[in-house]
Order: structure tokens, then C-alpha cells, then sequence
């Protein structure tokens, strides 16, 4: 049957995700999955892609950061209000979890594109009249609590979310699970077709986000049977999820017919942890008016209007006088240093060549890298001063990650005579907006392969920031050595041993600085701003969510 376009703009693609960051005030996002996230729908609005979102209301928040003089991480609850944004519906559904009903509500977030294209989004919530006390926290704290607590928020999130958007009357055609976290929606589908495999294969997309085995949720069958109880046969779902634990990603893999990671060579790594599966690769991108700071925002609308809705045009970035270009970075950067002065009284200067490094705290993403060799940075910056800015939260539970963070405020103490370095408490997306806009250079150091795509560079190359990167993720696909950026260290594709990588890794990194990096901010403007064009020109008008969302239209969803 041949369908009209009306139709087929009627059936909605059905995108979930744990966590989906949409604005600075509503605290469902811990960091890039859900920026990732936020940037999918808002990109959906903008190209009229009929899509809605479902997520968890999360209304404890993920957590604010505080940290003590000596780095130690201190975690608030971070509560908001969902009223104060979004519209409660009446629709109610029940999902069962030990055995007993709980009672799952939504709230309904609009977005509306200047282009007239709409989004909604669902924020589904256990915190309503009939739920015992402890089922109301099931939606509070997001990444919360333990195995048991993470089931249930699966629950309500992959089963409540599908009965959810059928009670609201909703034709899905596609269900996109943005991670293995909504991956039980694929078994309520199961049960609704009648085990037909094939036919809920038809009905699901799968985006993986972790190229390591031991990233994925994995659950034991024991406790799967205590909350979720037997919802299709154990059999049929050991085969589907693994036979020892109920491993997410694999049922996941197993229940989609279109399955994707999120740069090429996390595609590659997919395919060599699942053998056997067809992974195919859409590299992230990031919301482009979103992450482009107001300075930058009006020269694109001067010299290339309509870049918003097509980020292609910023190719032409070449139309832009090269001193309008440092001038829209100044003002950025007096805002960023004004802001980092006020807070913490270090005394920033705005003619210092600043680093910029904020992410997520957790060890591979190696927040100290820079202090692997304080002679050789001392080096640097009696080359040409530079001053650092670094941001970041550790996961509550993950002490390495804290312990990384007090690492960086002891090595900051030990340099306080000789370089500028500050950590700013509490990295969220506003503190990211200022920071990917007011630095020179930004800094990205994970452990390869560990680092699936990677998205706060591109956010940087929006801004006209320089990219100094580890070759992991996405860098691998926007890197041209002295034209978009600068390496640290050797091509994933070589074959070397850990020792010998850290080294060159090391080398790059302080040789570059010494005498690539430094020297051009201060003596060559005119290269530094070439390359500045050319992370606009030649980063930001491709990594951006309006190319990848185009690509999910035609290879997974239609
Ligand atoms: C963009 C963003 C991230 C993701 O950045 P990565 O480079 O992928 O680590 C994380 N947290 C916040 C608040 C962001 O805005």
C-alpha cells in the first residue's frame, strides 16, 4: 500500500531516551547522552521530522556540585519543577514492578521551531496518588540509587513509555532507543505482537553509545525475575539478552533492525564487539543555534543568513572579515574570563592564550593529563603565558572520578605561582555554552577507543575554538593536522603498545604547545584565525544534529 505523505507524517518516530537535556533549567541530563539527546529533538522541530520524545522526569535532578578547597566532591539533590515548563496530562497508564501495579503519569514539553515544525516530549513520572511512597521516588533521581532502583526506572521508562504513548493515541512507525536504558520497550512490543521478532525488528532503531563490554547494563536473571517478573518466557529472552545476565545492549541488538553507533570508528569497534551484527555508523553532531554564543550568532546572521536551519552555509565562513571573526571571539572570551574572575578571584587576563578542558569526570577521559609533566608545562608557559579553565562532575558513585578531580586541585595549588589554572564547580550546559565560546583552544584527552563520539568539539568549532585532541571519536573524522586542529598522539589505526602511546601522546602534547600552538596565538593571528575559520568552515558545518538527523531519516526511520 502506498501511503500519502500526510500519513506518513502522521505516524511518529518515538525516540527514547534516559536522559534528554533541553534547557539549562530542566535537570534530566547528566551530560552527553542527554545533550545528545535535547539536540535530536530540537534539530526534529527545525526539519519538520514527525518525531516525539519520552524520558523520566528525573525531578530530584541528577545531582549540583559542590567542591571543598581541596576538591572534594559534594553532591545537592537539584530538584525542579515540571510545571513550571510543561503541561500535565490526565492520560494514566500501570506497569507492573514486584508484582504490583504502579501508576505512571506524563508531562507534555512543546517545542516549536521557528520553522512552524513541533516536538513533544514525554516526561513520565511515578510521583502520583496510588503509588505507595517508595514507587513515587522511582522517577526522582536520575542515575540514582542501585541495580534494583535502575530496573525499575527501566521499567517505567521502555514499557510505561510504549503504553504510554498508545493510551495518548499516538501511530508509531519507529521506535529509536537512544541507548540500551529503554530496551524493555522492545519486549512490551513482543508481547503486543504476539512474539512476532520480525515484526517488532521492523518497529525498532538502536543507537549504542559504549564501545566497551564493560559499559553495558547487565542485569542477573535472578533479580529480573523478582521487579520485572516473567514478562515473555525466560527461554526466549536468555536468547534475545544473553544467556548468564539479561545484558540491555544485546537485546537491544537483537530486537532492531537498524542498529548504529555514533562516529565511524565506533561503528567499527560495535562490529567487533558484536560479530555478526550489521552496525552501521551516524557521527554525532550538535544543535548549531544552541551552542553558537550571541557574538558569533550575529556575524553568521550578517554574512551567511539562514545558517541556523542550514548549517551548511557556514562553509562559506570565507565571506567573514577576519577581524570581525577575532572580534566576535573577544567578546565571547571578556565574558567567559569576566565570569571566571567573578567566581573565583584568580585574576584571568583576556590576552592569555586560555585552554579550556570540561567533561564528564571519569578516568578515561584523563581531566589530568596536562599535569603528566609540570616541568615541561612550566616550559610552555614561559614561552607564552597560558591559562587553564577546567570543569566536570564525577558520577556520586564513582570515586576514581572524584579522586581525578581532587588530583586536579592539588596539582593547581602546587602551580599557583607560575600558571593560572582554575576548576569551576557544577559543569552544566550553561557553564558548557560559556566555556566552548570564551577559550582559544580546547583540550580533549580520553583513552582511545573509549571515547564513542565525543560532542563538546564540535560545540567548540561553532565558536570558531580551536580543537587540540586525543584521535578518539569524532576527531578522527573532523581532524586535518595545522588546518582543523592538532593530534595528541598516533592514529587509533596504529598498533601500538600502551607504554609507547602515552608517549607520543605526551610528546604532542607539549611539543605542540611549545611550538605550534603558543607561538601562532601570539606572534601569527592571522594563521590562528585562518584555522578558526576553518573549525567553522570545515568542523561546524558538518557536525552539527541537523546533517545527522537527516541521515536517521532516510536510513533508519523511513
Ligand atoms: C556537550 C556536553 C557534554 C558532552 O561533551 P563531551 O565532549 O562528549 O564529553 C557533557 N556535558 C555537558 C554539560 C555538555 O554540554
Amino acid at each position: 500500500m502506498i501511503k500519502s505523505k500526510e500519513s506518513l507524517m502522521k505516524q511518529k518516530v518515538a525516540y527514547f531516551s534516559m536522559e534528554i537535556a533541553l534547557s539549562n533549567n530542566i535537570h534530566t541530563y547528566s551530560g552527553g547522552l542527554g545533550v545528545l539527546a535535547g539536540d535530536t529533538i530540537k534539530s526534529s522541530a527545525d526539519l519538520n521530522i514527525p518525531l516525539v520524545g519520552a524520558t523520566l522526569a528525573s525531578k530530584k535532578g541528577y545531582f549540583r556540585q559542590e567542591l571543598t578547597r581541596e576538591g572534594r566532591q559534594i553532591e545537592h539533590q537539584d530538584p525542579w519543577n515540571p510545571s513550571d515548563f510543561m503541561q500535565p496530562l490526565p492520560a494514566e497508564v500501570k506497569v507492573q514492578i514486584q508484582g504490583r501495579d504502579v501508576h505512571v503519569k506524563a508531562w507534555l514539553y512543546t517545542i516549536e521551531s521557528q520553522t512552524g515544525g513541533v516536538v513533544h516530549v514525554y516526561f513520565l513520572d511515578t510521583d502520583v496518588e496510588g503509588n505507595s511512597p517508595e514507587d513515587r521516588e522511582i522517577t526522582s533521581f536520575l542515575y540514582g540509587g542501585d541495580e534494583g532502583y535502575r530496573i525499575k526506572q527501566e521499567i517505567v521508562l521502555g514499557i510505561g513509555g510504549v503504553r504510554m504513548l498508545e493510551k495518548l493515541g499516538l501511530d508509531v512507525r519507529k521506535y529509536h532507543m537512544n541507548e540500551g536504558h529503554s530496551s524493555f520497550l522492545a519486549l512490551e512490543l513482543l508481547k503486543k505482537h504476539e512474539m512476532n521478532i520480525d515484526k517488532v525488528r521492523n518497529l525498532c532503531v538502536f543507537t549504542t553509545h559504549t564501545p566497551v563490554e564493560a559499559g553495558h547494563d547487565k542485569f542477573s536473571y535472578g533479580i529480573i525475575q523478582e521487579i520485572l517478573g516473567e514478562v515473555i518466557p525466560f527461554d526466549i529472552l536468555k536468547n534475545l539478552g544473553g544467556q548468564d545476565r539479561l545484558n540491555m545492549t544485546l537485546l537491544a541488538l537483537n530486537l532492531s533492525n537498524y542498529v548504529n553507533g555514533v562516529a565511524k570508528r565506533h561503528g567499527d569497534f560495535s562490529r567487533e564487539m558484536f560479530p555478526g551484527y550489521e552496525i552501521h555508523a551516524i557521527t554525532n553532531g550538535i544543535h548549531s543555534c544552541t551552542w553558537t554564543c550571541a557574538s558569533f550568532k550575529k556575524l553568521y546572521d550578517k554574512y551567511l543568513p539562514g545558517w541556523a536551519h542550514e548549517p551548511d552555509l557556514l562553509v562559506r565562513v570565507e565571506t567573514i572579515p577576519d577581524e570581525e571573526i577575532w572580534q566576535a571571539h573577544r567578546e565571547s572570551k571578556k565574558m567567559l574570563i569576566d565570569y571566571v574572575n567573578k567566581v573565583t578571584n584568580i585574576g584571568m587576563d583576556y590576552d592569555t592564550l586560555t585552554l579550556g578542558f570540561a567533561r564528564r569526570a571519569t578516568e578515561y577521559k584523563r581531566t589530568n593529563l596536562l599535569f603528566s609533566d609540570l616541568e615541561k608545562l612550566k616550559r610552555v608557559n614561559s614561552r607564552g603565558n597560558v591559562q587553564v579553565i577546567f570543569a566536570g562532575k564525577a558520577h556520586p558513585r564513582d570515586e576514581s572520578g572524584k579522586k581525578m578531580i581532587e588530583q586536579v586541585f592539588g596539582y593547581i595549588e602546587k602551580l599557583k605561582n607560575e600558571v593560572k589554572i582554575v576548576y569551576l564547580t557544577n559543569y552544566d550546559m550553561n557553564l558548557a555554552a560559556k566555556l566552548v565560546s570564551g577559550v582559544d583552544v580546547w583540550l580533549n584527552t580520553p583513552l582511545p577507543p573509549l571515547e564513542a563520539s565525543g560532542t563538546s568539539g564540535m560545540k567548540a568549532a561553532h565558536n570558531g575554538v580551536i580543537n587540540f585532541s586525543v584521535l578518539d571519536g569524532w576527531w578522527i573524522e573532523g581532524w586535518i593536522e595545522n588546518i582543523t586542529g592538532w593530534a595528541i598522539g598516533p592514529h587509533s589505526d596504529e598498533h601500538l603498545s600502551m607504554t609507547e602511546r602515552h608517549m607520543r601522546e605526551l610528546d604532542d602534547f607539549y611539543n605542540k604547545l611549545e611550538y605550534i600552538i603558543v607561538p601562532m596565538f601570539y606572534k601569527r593571528k592571522d594563521e590562528w584565525i585562518k584555522m578558526m575559520k576553518n573549525s567553522i568552515g570545515k568542523i561546524a558545518y558538518h557536525f552539527n544534529s541537523h546533517r545527522m538527523m537527516r541521515r536517521y531519516v532516510i536510513e533508519a526511520y523511513f
